[in-house]
């Protein structure tokens, strides 16, 4: 390569990294309040953990939104924020492998750790499907589209805020109280949106494989996903078993992901015959953070509503879920973009 175009390269590359690394980084001054500090992986847990520590803590959400959370590395600059952490809220059941392997490089004696997905389910509960396929011993770990999972995600920890701060327990259960209202009264609107859609048509067929705990939840088949297991393309000859497949079980819609554009994804359906749907999301919040939407429950009624509508159902009874937050005033939660 000519060695002018080469430093030019090296110079966008290094540009690149270094605006993705500034525009990552955590405010200071939040960090060093004297509140509680707690870390959190991805966004929906990051809402959860806001809901119900309000504005007693500090909250910094690891994982930026719209990166692809199976695989992501922290970057440098939250490393000194994990290391001086009171308490790392992750998801757990492998989710986080790489976030993990950072954690254990560094050291805080008096740092607690909740893995959520472990604590929520025993192993009986794990689903296996050909995402995750049980020969690798690791189970799919997107319980959360499950509400009554995220119910249980917010009892713990609302059980170890109240542990690692008493004198607010009571501020920690009053929030409970309210978004365990608020998260029952979506599953309780999910149940009927899932009624209202034809029978024939409450199966799913999506890009990226996170939706087997909230399909037994309510009832729906999964036909199966797009995309292969070590999260890269499905190559040519599983693209045409894949159009077989939606073809043979007479697939109503394909359903991309925000996370992962796929160029395959509406080449198949279009081959296939059946409707390509854009925007679902496991954890990518909608809106930006402030947004009332920019939530655990924004996020499920987005996808509720994009999924019940293409399946033919009626998404209106998603419409009166409170999305906004349980707690009064502004809290320190910072979710990294
Ligand atoms: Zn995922």
């Amino acid at each position: 390569m000519n060695v002018y175009l080469h430093k030019v390269r090296v110079f966008f590359v290094a540009a690149l990294v270094f605006s993705s690394v500034a525009m990552c980084s955590p405010t200071e001054d939040i960090w060093i309040s004297g509140k509680p500090k707690v870390i959190t992986t991805i966004s929906p847990l990051t809402s959860i953990t806001e809901n119900i520590g309000g504005n007693r803590i500090v909250l910094l959400g690891i994982v930026p939104e719209g990166v692809n959370s199976h695989n992501y590395h922290p970057v440098p600059s939250v490393i000194k924020h994990v290391e001086s952490a009171d308490l790392i809220i992750l998801n757990g059941l492998f989710l986080e492998d790489p976030v993990m392997r950072i954690i254990e490089t560094t050291s805080n004696e008096n740092r607690k750790m909740l893995s959520l997905g472990d604590r929520a389910v025993s192993k009986e509960d794990w689903i296996f499907d050909s995402s995750f396929p049980k020969t690798k011993g690791v189970p799919n770990p997107h319980l959360w589209p499950d509400p009554l999972m995220a119910l249980k995600y917010a009892d713990l920890i609302r059980n170890e805020l109240v542990e690692l701060d008493p004198s607010g327990a009571a501020y920690y259960n009053e929030n409970f109280v309210k978004l365990s209202g608020r998260i029952e009264d979506l599953d309780r609107r999910i149940v009927d949106a899932v009624e209202s859609v034809p029978q024939e048509n409450r199966r799913l067929f999506t890009y990226h494989d996170s939706w087997p705990y909230f399909a037994r939840r309510y009832g729906l088949d999964i036909l199966g996903a797009i995309q292969p297991s070590d999260l890269t393309e499905p190559s040519a000859r599983e693209i045409v078993e894949l159009i077989e497949l939606i073809k043979q079980e007479e697939v109503p819609a394909v359903f991309g992901s925000k996370i992962f554009p796929s160029p395959v994804i509406e080449q198949i359906a279009k081959e296939s015959g059946a409707t390509f749907v854009d925007g679902l999301s496991d954890d990518d919040l909608p809106g930006i953070p402030g947004d009332d939407e920019h939530s655990y429950l924004g996020l499920m009624v987005n996808n509720l509503t994009i999924m019940v509508d293409a399946l033919g159902g009626d998404s209106s009874f998603l419409e009166l879920v409170d999305v906004s937050s349980v707690f009064a005033g502004n809290s320190k939660a910072e979710y990294l973009q």
